[in-house]
């Protein structure tokens, strides 16, 4: 099988032309409407596979298998769960050059890009969180209730117990490593799930459940079902079989899920959108500076949620500062994902290729100038050159919206003050990065900045040891870190008079 010019290896072809189906209770199967859902590669449109088109009656089956295992998995021995996760972070880890061709083929994102962020951060992430499962714990406590009967005393603790079925509804940008980043601590935490992959990008999942399901996860433990946002999506997060919804993706279908959520009080984690600023101060290196904001926003072409979209340069060095970035996208390489040249891949789709130009064409409109790029890219893909705007108003769409592109707009800024305000006129507060070395200026800022991450002289500096989520409606809760115990668990109070 090839695609374009690319010869894709005969065991990866051969998967991909099989009829793909879903993975319930620990057995692959269609959608039960029968239907199917064609999967595209970006890079020329060509079809790739087809997986099961699913639906209510899938999450329901799917559910119901999760609600049947989690009878038993959540008794399961800690150290059980953490091997598990291990042995599959170890069988990801053998077969990473093939899943990152596949998440290249689905997604469009260079495949030196797939192997090295991708897989390397999945694989660090499920051996980070394995060690999670048995560290777990509750506290005990010494209460002081007056009415405790002569010669009694009391015993209290708490207990953290597994919040029950997760349902999990992932986007396309990172699509293996965010199914990781909800079924890694599910299963650690000693939840069962429901993991619908989005429509654009479902294939990694399906093959993640395939080898969880080789390295001995319990049948039910582990469920994914593809299908459609507003169908299969929608369903899993109403179902009130289901304790906890994880979701990433865009805010406005965040707050379509907490609303369904919220009718059965299932706990929701949402990540959301982002607009996160890259503050540029005056004595920053300006070189360094623009080479990491370039990173910021053309890494993964754009279609991260801690995208650095915002860039506030001081005024003094705003010139200097566009020059460098300006030379930074233009050394990009625009070609399919599976070229050995390629650093900017082709976007997710058509819609969403439609949907950046349309920002940039808003930008012209509203007094932008697009100091490089604003075009598309080779023929046949869904390309969208790495492009830099300035002169837009802080009011401008293209500075308030999530465009989830290779698209940045540059602004100045006079004094400190005014950045914080700038940085700020966001609906979002999911991250943001400071470029300088004046340590005053910077731990001033930072308890300014509403957002859940700030980095300084990096941006994206994310690790599994570090909470990762945002404020304002970027998000509600944390995943990363200690997360699994604070939302992959509930707490329960007990009190013995003894
Ligand atoms: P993006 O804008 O990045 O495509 P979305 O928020 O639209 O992100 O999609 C993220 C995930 O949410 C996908 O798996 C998609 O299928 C799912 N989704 C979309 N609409 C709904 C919905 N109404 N209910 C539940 N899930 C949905």
């Amino acid at each position: 099988m090839t695609t374009a010019s690319f010869a894709i290896p005969s065991t990866l072809a051969r998967w991909l032309d099989q009829r793909r189906q879903m993975f319930i209770g620990g057995h692959m199967v269609d959608a039960a409407g029968g239907e199917q859902l064609d999967v595209f590669n970006p890079a020329d449109a060509s079809q790739l596979a087809r997986v099961p088109l699913g639906n209510a009656d899938d999450i329901d089956l799917a559910v119901t298998a999760a609600r049947t295992a989690f009878k038993t998995w959540r008794h399961s021995r800690p150290n059980r769960r953490e091997k598990l996760l291990l042995d599959l972070a170890d069988a990801l880890e053998a077969r990473a050059d093939e899943f990152a061709l596949l998440e290249t083929l689905d997604n469009g994102k260079p495949l030196t890009f797939s192997r090295h962020m991708d897989l390397a951060l999945a694989i660090d992430f499920l051996r980070y969180t394995a060690g999670w499962a048995t560290k777990i714990e509750g506290r005990s406590m010494t209460p002081s209730m007056p009415a405790v009967p002569d010669g009694h005393r009391l015993v209290a603790y708490t207990r953290r117990e597994p919040v029950g079925v997760v349902g999990a509804i992932i986007p396309w940008n990172f699509p293996l490593l965010m199914a990781v980043w909800k079924v890694a601590p599910a299963l650690a935490a000693g939840c069962c799930i429901v993991l619908k992959p989005a429509e654009d990008t479902p294939l990694s999942a399906l093959m993640l459940a395939e080898l969880a399901d080789q390295v001995g996860f319990p049948p039910g433990t582990l469920n994914v079902v593809t299908g459609l946002g507003h169908d299969a999506g929608a369903a899993l997060a109403a179902h009130p079989g289901i304790n906890k919804i994880a979701f990433t993706g865009s805010t406005q279908v965040g707050k379509l899920i907490a609303k369904a959520a919220v009718e059965n009080m299932t706990r929701t984690t949402l990540e959301l959108g982002g607009k996160s600023p890259v503050m540029v101060l005056r004595d920053a290196n300006l070189e360094a500076a623009a080479a990491g904001a370039a990173q910021a926003i053309f890494f993964n072409q754009g279609q991260v949620c801690t995208a650095g979209s915002r860039i506030y340069v001081h005024e003094d060095v705003h010139d200097r500062f566009v020059e460098h970035l300006v030379k930074q996208a233009k050394a990009l390489t625009l070609a399919p994902g599976t070229e050995a040249d390629s650093t900017l891949g082709p976007l997710v789709s058509a819609k969403q290729q439609r949907r950046v130009l349309a920002y940039i064409d808003s930008a012209r409109q509203q007094g932008g100038v697009i100091a490089t790029g604003g075009g598309t890219g080779p023929d046949g893909g869904y390309f969208v050159e790495p492009t830099v705007i300035t002169g837009l108003a802080q009011e401008s769409r293209c500075v308030q919206e999530e465009i989830f592109g290779p698209v940045v707009v540059v602004q100045t800024f006079r004094d400190l003050d005014e950045l914080v305000a700038l940085a700020n006129d966001s609906p979002y507060g999911l991250a943001a990065s400071l470029w300088s070395n004046d340590l005053t200026a910077v731990n001033r800022l930072i308890p300014e900045i509403e957002a859940g991450s700030v980095w300084v002289n990096g941006h994206n500096l994310l690790d599994p040891c570090m909470p990762f989520g945002g404020f304002k409606q970027s998000g509600i809760g944390r995943e990363m870190g200690d997360s699994l115990v604070t939302h992959y668990t509930e707490e329960k109070s007990v009190v013995m008079l003894v």
